[in-house]
């Protein structure tokens, strides 16, 4: 029997309920700037104050607090240097599972830091992501339970608790605008909101380097594209040549997948602090970043994800300052 790879909001129903003692039911502000400068209403969902900084605590807490018994006496593994890594260690300690996050030697040392401040065991695993990954593999083999970012039904479903949320706080909501990378945000956003609103649009954001669905969809299957440095720095990296749920669910459920370039980004973080009071990163900028370019065609009212906000202090600064910040050069 093949498994149906589309997340049911039944399955995101539940896992609400699982998670609901652990999450922030996070608040939704009004953008004056922004309502006037469409002409609909637009309202913020301010997600980047979710524990951890991101979304991801939710996907992450889903998948822990679903473990059997011996699963969690085991532990959980990740492979992650960014939201992900801190979301599930974040989530493993708040449930009092052990946490091994994998990641290179060549990661910085602020980001292991950060990782282990959120209460996780750091495994160095290698040179690569690749050799990371086989240390992970290791450990599974050993009996812990290895937490994939998005491509696992557990945490599209935890992902898709936002979207029941956003429903409540905006009733009137009429198109629900998504940053986009291996597309377990979205997936569990668009089949809560279009489960319980017919007619809802859902957009995906991503930015023009390196985005991995917006290339899968328009070749009709996963494709691998090139990574490359981007102030959206969540938003980077591949959906998975053996895509299991993402693909599929995005195919059928995002009415519209939007690219945008690094000035487009930036200009997004800089109006999220100076207009809205906001410190968000760039991968969560981008749903205000397509609005002001003009990339989002408006009918009704509308929210924007603001989906994390763990962004380097001081590269934020530089931004907000205005300064043109192009973080190739800087990665070359
Ligand atoms: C992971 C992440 C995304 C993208 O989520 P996917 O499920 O991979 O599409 C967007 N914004 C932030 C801040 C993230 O950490």
């Amino acid at each position: 029997m093949s498994e149906d790879p589309f997340v049911s909001v039944d399955e995101i129903v539940a896992a609400r309920r699982t998670i609901a003692g652990a999450i922030r039911h996070t608040p939704v502000e009004p953008s004056a700037s922004l309502s006037g400068r469409t002409g609909v209403p637009v309202t913020l969902k301010l997600e980047h104050h979710q524990h951890s900084g991101s979304f991801k605590f939710r996907g992450a807490t889903n998948a822990v607090l679903s473990l059997t018994p011996a699963e969690r006496a085991a532990g959980v593994v990740g492979v992650s240097t960014g939201n992900h890594g801190r979301g599930l260690a974040r989530a493993a300690a708040a449930a009092g599972v052990r946490c091994v996050i994998a990641m290179s030697e060549l990661v910085p040392a602020n980001k292991v830091a950060a990782i282990r401040g959120e209460g996780a065991d750091v495994l160095i695993g290698g040179r690569s992501q690749d050799e990371a990954q086989q240390a992970v593999d290791r450990l599974v083999a050993e009996g812990m339970t290895m937490i994939p970012p998005f491509d696992d039904r557990r945490v599209i479903a935890g992902q898709g608790t936002l979207g029941l949320e956003m429903l409540e706080d905006m009733p009137a909501v009429d198109t629900v605008v998504v940053p986009l990378s291996g597309g377990g945000l979205i997936s569990g956003v668009a089949a809560a909101l279009k489960a319980r609103k017919s007619g809802i649009r859902v957009v995906g954001v991503s930015m023009e380097r390196g985005a991995a669905m917006h290339a899968s969809l328009a070749a009709g299957r996963p494709v691998e594209v090139r990574e490359l440095p981007t102030l959206a720095d969540s938003l980077g990296g591949g959906i998975g040549l053996g895509n299991r749920h993402t693909f599929v669910m995005v195919r059928a459920l995002v009415d519209d997948v939007v690219l945008l370039t690094e000035a487009e980004i930036a200009l997004g973080i800089h109006h999220c602090y100076w207009q809205e009071r906001q410190i968000v990163e760039g991968s969560g900028a981008v749903g205000v970043a397509a609005l002001l370019a003009g990339k989002i065609a408006l009918e009704g009212p509308t929210m924007l994800l603001l989906s994390g906000g763990n962004i380097d202090m001081a590269l934020h600064h530089r931004v907000v300052s205005g300064e043109t910040v192009d973080v190739a050069d800087e990665a070359a």
